[in-house]
């Protein structure tokens, strides 16, 4: 990475600003970096460059990607935040300053989980911008995870998953989201992401692009008789979630239809229901499918119609209809919406009122765990993630218990478990499970059946389908016990 290419990305969404500037932290940064190197054996600077980058390309502001040039001068220099003050400004010193305090956070258990999550909040609601470098900072440390042991590869990932994604997520901004998650996913369960990269990347490759160009094909005639502007996108649904799909809905891959979405971008919203009433007459819509959230935006602002229909060969396709601006936003999120605000009245826009809720929140709790507990409860799906003795990590809804464990291992362990050690102790089958828990499951390899009393606690929908069906089976056994079929 070169502060040139940055300079240059710059340039396209912020023709206006000072981009001298960029060349000046560069060669403060440079220097007060050299001679250190990154694990990989790079120039650490480099760190600091495709940090920067990042931000560019999320459209940041120029505070914003000057602090991500010198985001670690003050941690692991001799350069002191003064002297980033004297240089660059109160603003940057601030942003600095406040990436800097995020720093000492680490994942260290589960109190040390939610006083990170209370210190993400806090920085988040004085300066959202702070985060935004944070996490680009973060995006580059996990594409460079290579060259780190395999345990801090895993407690990384751990913590990305846990802290990092939900919160990019909340903030609307998707890209981030995704490549963090999907990075995190090979890193925590290796085997299973090869897997579904081999089916899903290689494989189908071919046969979704014919399909898409058969859509294509039926779409293009009638958008341009209606004189639409129009670019189509095909927009495929990263791996994490694919995963997580297939283990919420224990579902084969192959049964997920819905792994591919097509955009259409257009100029204005009388153009998104143009196109949107152009598709239904080509098409059957599905029922209960259309969402339109240019009229309702959801809390985070994203705005698109939404429709799937049946396509060709009868197969369900979703479209999302929207603006350029829309489509933007739903990328970068909050920081293109301060983007487009900044563009439009030379201000910055104002906060989400969700923002304003956590510094109110902040007053009215100081308790740790119950601030987080209340802010959870609306940003967070109630999940945690308990490992097994090898370290690997599974992630469940809140109130799983070992039984809920042993059948995500797998489906004998499920049916012949006997007993559970949580951390290392005697634990009861319906004990529920906190996140960090260790798991190891007990199991009788003569037991055939389930116990059915277990659908009273478990929370999966794996447990209970796979104790139903024992359930079901020895139901029929015992009629059968008691009347047997007549022999000829
Ligand atoms: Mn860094």
């Amino acid at each position: 990475m070169t502060i040139e290419r940055i300079i240059k990305k710059f340039k396209i969404n912020r023709p206006n600003d000072n981009s001298d500037l960029l060349l000046s932290a560069y060669e403060f940064a440079n220097k007060a970096h050299r001679g250190q190197k990154r694990k990989s054996g790079e120039d650490y600077i480099q760190h600091s460059l495709h940090t920067a980058y990042l931000l560019t390309e999320i459209k940041a502001d120029l505070p914003t990607v000057l602090a991500g040039i010198l985001h670690d001068v003050p941690e692991d220099t001799k350069t002191t935040l003064k002297e980033v003050r004297e240089n660059f400004g109160s603003e940057v010193y601030f942003l600095v300053k406040g990436v800097t305090k995020l720093g000492r956070i680490k994942y260290r258990g589960i109190e040390l989980y939610r006083e990170n999550l209370k210190k993400m909040f806090l920085a988040m609601a004085n300066d959202t911008r702070v985060i935004f470098i944070k996490f680009c900072d973060r995006l580059h440390n996990l594409r460079t995870l290579d060259y780190i042991p395999e345990e801090k590869q895993k407690r990384i990932a751990q913590e990305t998953l846990e802290i990092y994604a939900p919160i990019a997520g909340m903030l609307g901004i998707w890209r981030l989201k995704w490549q963090m998650e999907d990075l995190c996913f090979k890193y925590l369960f290796p085997d299973k992401f090869h897997e579904l990269e081999n089916r899903y990347e290689v494989e189908k490759k071919t046969e979704r692009n014919q399909y898409f160009q058969k859509i294509k094909n039926v779409l293009t005639p009638k958008m341009e008789e209606a004189k639409i502007d129009y670019q189509l996108e095909v927009r495929f649904k990263h791996l994490y979630s694919i995963y997580l799909k297939m283990q919420r809905k224990d579902r084969k891959f192959d049964e997920i239809y819905d792994v591919f979405a097509l955009r259409i971008i257009v100029d204005d919203i009388d153009d998104c229901y143009k196109t949107l009433g152009i598709i239904h007459t080509i098409w059957r819509p599905k029922p209960n499918r259309f969402k339109d959230y240019i009229a309702v935006p959801k809390p985070n602002g994203y705005r698109s119609l939404h429709t799937t229909i049946f396509g060709p060969d009868g197969k369900a396709v979703e479209f999302q209809i929207r603006t350029l601006e829309m489509h933007e936003e739903s990328l970068y999120g909050l920081a293109a919406h301060w983007y487009y605000k900044s563009k439009k009245s030379d201000k910055i826009g104002k906060q989400p009122d969700w923002i304003k809720e956590i510094l109110d929140t902040k007053k009215e709790i100081s308790n740790t765990d119950e601030f987080v507990q209340k802010i959870k409860l609306d940003i967070f799906h109630d999940r945690i993630f308990v490992f097994s003795p090898q370290g690997d990590v599974f992630e469940f809804p809140e109130g799983s218990t070992p039984i809920d464990f042993a059948y995500a291992v797998h489906t004998n362990i499920g049916n012949q478990a006997t007993a559970a050690l949580i951390n290392e102790k005697n634990a009861k089958l319906y004990q529920q499970l906190k996140n960090g828990d260790m798991v190891e499951i007990v199991t009788d390899k003569k037991k055939l059946h389930p116990n059915k009393d277990w659908l009273k606690f478990v929370k999966t929908k794996r447990a209970k389908d796979n104790i139903k069906q024992h359930a079901k089976k020895s139901t029929l056994e015992n009629l059968k016990n008691i009347f047997p079929s007549k022999k000829n």
